[in-house]
This record gives C-alpha cells, sequence and structure tokens, in this order.
C-alpha cells in the first residue's frame, strides 16, 4: 500500500442514505425507472440550475455507467451503421469503446497542446473524412466552453456528443449540446456506479432511455429498438441524492487541496505547466507537464511511497484492442510529447497540506529546482 494514495472515493456513507434504503424497502421498487430515481434525476436539474450549469427546460436521464450513456446517446441519434465519430486519442478508453458499441467507428485525432483536450479547431481539420459525430472530452475534469463547440456543430453539421466524464458539477450544460457525466466512486461525484445524459434534446432523451431497457417504447412487452439494460438501480440513486447534499463539502474540500497544490506549484514555474484554465476549475483527476521527465518522476514519487497514475495512458491508438482505428503514430504529435511529460499526483479531499508540500518538494527535486 502506498503511504500517499493518488486517488481516495469520498462517497456518501451509510447513515447518509439510510432513510433512502427505507423509502425503497417500505416501496420494494429497486430498479426500473423508480422512485428515488426519479428524484434524482429531477433534483440534479434542480442542483445544476442553481450553479448556473443547466437551462430550467433541460432534464436528465440516469443510467448504470458514463460508458452505457454515451452508447445511448449516440445510439439515439440513429446515425448510418458504421459512420465515422471523432474522438480524442487522449481519453479514457471507454470513449471508443463507447463508439463500437454502438456500431460505430470511432476515429481517433491528437489533442490540442495546452488544453490536452480535442478542441473545434482539430474537430472542423478532421472533417471530409465522413466524420458524422464529434465526442469532445472534458479531460482530466476540465470543463470546456460550450460555445465554441455549438457554433462547429451549427456551422458543420456534425453531432456534438461530450463524454463529460469527470466534470459533474464543473461542467456548463446550457445550450443545445448533450453531456454524458459519469457517477463511477472514482469521479469527484461518485455514487459507486453510474451515468448521467444532460440534455434539453427531448426526443434524444426518450429513445436513450427506450434503448437503455432494452428498447421497450409503447404496448407492454414489445421492443422497438435493440436496447440494452443500462438502468441506474435504487441504490445509487439513493446515493445520488445523498451526493447532491454532500457536494459543496465535498468540492471545498477538493478546492482547498488544489489551491494548496497551485500554491505550492508557484516556485516550480518554467519547469512545471499545468492545463489550460488550470485556476478556473478543479481537476477530476491531476496531471501536471514536465518536459520529457515524467517516467522520473514516477520514479522517484513511488520509491518515497507516493503512488501515481498515467491517467488516459496509454493512448487511443496503443491499446492493442483499438489498434486497428490507429493512424501512424506521427498522426498524433501532442498527445506523443505528452505521454513523455504528463505526471498524475495524488488528488483527493482526504490530502493534507504537508501531503501536498511533501509531493511537490519531490517534484522539485526531480524537475532540478530548489
Ligand atoms: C471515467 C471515464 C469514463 C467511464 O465512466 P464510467 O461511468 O466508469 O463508465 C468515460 N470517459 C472518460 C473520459 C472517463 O474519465
Amino acid at each position: 500500500m502506498p503511504r500517499i494514495q493518488c486517488l481516495i472515493p469520498d462517497l456518501p456513507s451509510p447513515a447518509d442514505i439510510a432513510a433512502y434504503l427505507e423509502e425503497m424497502a417500505a416501496a420494494r421498487w429497486y430498479s426500473n425507472f423508480g422512485p428515488l430515481n426519479s428524484r434524482f434525476q429531477e433534483e440534479i436539474i434542480q442542483f445544476l440550475v442553481a450553479h448556473s450549469l443547466a437551462n430550467a427546460e433541460a432534464e436528465a436521464l440516469t443510467c448504470s455507467s458514463a460508458t452505457a450513456g454515451l452508447e445511448l446517446a449516440l445510439r439515439a441519434l440513429e446515425l448510418p451503421a458504421k459512420a465515422k465519430v471523432l474522438v480524442p486519442a487522449l481519453t479514457f478508453p471507454a470513449s471508443a469503446l463507447a463508439v463500437l458499441s454502438a456500431g460505430l467507428t470511432p476515429v481517433f485525432c491528437d489533442v490540442d497542446d495546452e488544453s490536452w483536450m480535442l478542441e473545434p479547431d482539430i474537430a472542423e481539420a478532421a472533417l471530409g473524412q465522413g466524420i458524422v459525430a464529434v465526442m469532445p472530452v472534458t479531460t482530466y475534469g476540465r470543463p470546456l466552453p460550450t460555445a465554441p463547440w455549438q457554433a462547429f456543430s451549427e456551422k458543420t453539421g456534425c453531432h456534438v456528443v461530450v463524454d463529460a466524464a469527470a466534470s459533474l458539477g464543473q461542467q456548463d450544460t446550457r445550450g443545445s449540446l448533450t453531456f454524458v457525466f459519469s457517477l463511477h466512486a472514482t469521479k469527484p461525484f461518485g455514487v459507486g456506479e453510474g451515468g448521467l445524459i444532460v440534455s434539453s434534446d427531448k426526443k434524444l432523451l426518450d429513445s436513450a432511455k427506450s434503448l437503455s431497457n432494452f428498447g421497450f417504447l409503447g404496448p407492454a412487452g414489445v421492443i422497438q429498438a435493440r436496447g440494452i439494460n443500462a438502468k441506474m438501480g435504487e441504490y445509487y440513486a439513493a446515493n445520488g441524492l445523498a451526493q447532491i447534499r454532500r457536494w459543496p463539502d465535498v468540492f471545498e474540500k477538493r478546492k482547498s487541496i488544489w489551491n494548496a497544490y497551485q500554491r505550492a506549484f508557484t516556485g516550480l514555474e518554467g519547469k512545471l505547466l499545468l492545463q489550460k484554465d488550470a485556476e478556473a476549475f478543479v481537476p477530476g483527476t491531476l496531471m501536471v507537464r514536465s518536459s520529457g521527465q515524467g517516467a522520473t518522476a514516477f520514479t522517484e514519487l513511488a520509491a518515497r511511497g507516493i503512488q501515481t497514475r498515467r491517467w488516459y495512458l496509454p493512448a487511443l491508438y496503443e491499446h492493442p484492442a483499438l489498434r486497428e482505428f490507429a493512424e501512424p503514430v506521427t498522426t498524433y504529435p501532442v498527445s506523443e510529447q505528452l505521454k513523455q511529460d504528463l505526471i498524475g499526483l495524488p488528488f483527493h479531499g482526504f490530502l493534507s497540506s504537508d501531503d501536498v508540500a511533501e509531493i511537490v518538494s519531490i517534484l522539485s527535486e526531480t524537475l532540478g529546482t530548489q
């Protein structure tokens, strides 16, 4: 066991959810769009509206994971079989797996050098190969600006489904894009396992809902489409309702650790780069950029009992199961460089400011600054 863990989930306690579970047991309703699930869907929209992160007309659909949510959102678009969907090379493999499960073809593109994300200009340059949809990713939890993506979608006619897995509570969903969030235990807003589609497109949500329930729609027992079972159960919805109430505390803790890191990083200017706009959001997982010293930093930190992770690495084009969709590595120069540079540091609400000071001081030694 490392002395300082990279990630520690922050979920509701049994006491936080006891009252919801009593309700569930009394109703004997455990899944299939139960009352806790409906309440969670309503309350999460109210929560987003209260934080100016959703319009009042937006709706949420729960599902079993973000991976399933991405598949459902893509399938609800009713694109031609095998149609091409642009996905950034630097993301969690689920982004590409969802495209494949939806019967579509992922096309991997490089990411921006500063945001480390798929940006609208990259998508625009990649069009012309038959791409009909784009899946930008809120990499490491960095929320994306919606206006440029909406403009991209309007200009090109391309569908945009945002993999916002690690950004619930920070990503603005106002406007016409569709967002998919993860509620996995390792995400900032965790319930254990779960996903959430947020959109103002009622037709898309209705279709995704039916697809999440085998494709049942209309007369009982009749499937209208070949769906899957990707519903959220009531136990997870109970966690979701409790997590909404805990969120101000969960977020404040993360924010204060992030502030401590940013203060500690000031001595490392020139040696260490942060993701674009780093001061404007709280990361889901913390990756910092060195110049080619990722591997050295991993070894040094590990030797001192500090766990590190290479979040979203290897890049999509390097996974054996995805290699058939890979272009030559020269197609992905930024991702290739980020592979050498990125260092995944411990980041969670249970770190102390001493932990942060120690981590950054080891990093300073490693990167050659005192
Ligand atoms: C975590 C993550 C997912 C998968 O979320 P699940 O809810 O575990 O399916 C998808 N995409 C990205 C970018 C992620 O970080």
